[in-house]
């Protein structure tokens, strides 16, 4: 591990010596990654600390109700003032897996005006936010695993807990794509290694992802592959949308699309993809690629999104046909990038 890291873990083992109200927060829409680091960070701490708590800014698909722990996690968006009192007697504030304030959207100025210590704990590109301690390195496959890490280097145990060693586990799984992307580092391997040691249920959680799909999830799966989908033959891209009147037709519920955006990456010569979600509120888009083109550039440049340059997500306001024109033109615009 590199000197920085370990010199910013030792940092932390000082700052955690006597703090009892402890909160982990996370990013708007929680993926798997951050799901999994902070129930993983939770159960590993809650030993040692009298008052530790979890906050997400909101709810988070039914798959990645599994843990140990989760029944701990408090809703920003349905528990506003619970969490504000929480958030404001806090001595120690964890930020996992984002590190710009304003990806927990409603829960920022609450975080803001926090006077506890900030503990950043990431893997994106470009931190915004400023913490006391930033342990963020952009070459590891997710936030899980540099809370391996920080876990394995606290002593707080004489081994890592088995529910911890679930939810990091969890983390690394879903934020490869399965072992599939950014983890070419055998230190990843190394380290799931250990979490199988520590009893991580390697089989249940990839049962509770990838095996317990809903008949409307593949009827969804199955329109956006055969109406949904459109292939941009010449530019070496693909999207799919998802309309409001396939989400009233699918009964569409967070996450039913999860890993969709992935599919137009497995057809030959389609090394960049996108989806649109037209939700009534605003038009979520995700952008994964195989290759060289970075979407976190792309997302932040016209799609007031970010994140790392094989997989990124963004929004839009405008109307789903001007969304769609507007990327359709861009990827004109940037088509001799698109390659493996
Ligand atoms: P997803 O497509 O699964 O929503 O997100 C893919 C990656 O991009 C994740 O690492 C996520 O944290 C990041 N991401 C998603 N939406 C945004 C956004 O609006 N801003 C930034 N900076 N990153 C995002
Ligand atoms: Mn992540």
């Amino acid at each position: 591990m590199k000197e920085t890291l370990t010199t910013q873990i030792d940092k932390l083992k000082i700052c955690l010596e006597k703090k009892d109200n402890i909160v982990i927060t996370v990013h708007r829409n929680p993926d798997g990654d951050a799901v999994g680091s902070s129930i993983g960070l939770y159960n590993y701490l809650k030993v040692n600390h009298s008052n530790v708590n979890i906050i997400v800014p909101n709810s988070y698909p039914k798959d990645l109700h599994f843990l140990d722990g989760d029944d701990n996690v408090i809703n920003f968006d349905t528990h506003t003032e619970m969490s504000e009192k929480i958030i404001n007697s806090a001595d120690v504030l964890f930020v996992l897996d984002y590190n710009d304030i304003t990806r927990t959207e409603d829960m920022a100025p609450v975080l803001q005006n926090s006077k506890a210590v900030k503990v950043l704990i990431d893997h994106h590109p470009n931190p915004v936010l400023e913490a006391d301690i930033e342990i963020s390195d952009t070459t590891v496959s997710s936030t899980c695993e540099l809370i391996y890490e920080v876990c394995s280097r606290l002593d707080y145990h004489d081994s890592l807990p088995k529910s911890s060693a679930n939810a990091i586990y969890l983390g690394i799984m879903t934020d490869t794509g399965n072992f599939r992307h950014n983890c070419n580092n055998p230190r990843t391997f190394e380290i799931v290694a250990r979490l199988l040691e520590a009893g991580a249920e390697k089989d249940m959680i990839t049962g509770q992802i990838f095996e317990s799909y809903t008949k409307t999830r593949l009827g969804l799966m199955g329109y956006c592959l055969n109406d949904g989908m459109t292939v941009l033959d010449d530019h070496n891209a693909a999207y799919i949308v998802i309309n409001r009147e396939a989400i009233n037709k699918f009964n569409f519920k967070k996450g039913d699309a999860e890993g969709f955006v992935n599919i137009p990456l497995s057809i030959n010569n389609v090394y960049f993809s996108a989806i649109f979600i037209e939700f009534e509120q605003y038009i979520k888009i995700s952008f994964r690629s195989r290759g060289q083109f970075a979407v976190n550039k792309f997302s932040e440049l016209y799609f007031n999104g970010g994140g790392h340059r094989n997989a990124a997500g963004g929004k839009s306001n405008r109307s789903l046909t001007d969304t769609l024109n507007k990327f359709i033109e861009k990827v004109k615009e940037h088509s001799d990038e698109i390659y493996y």
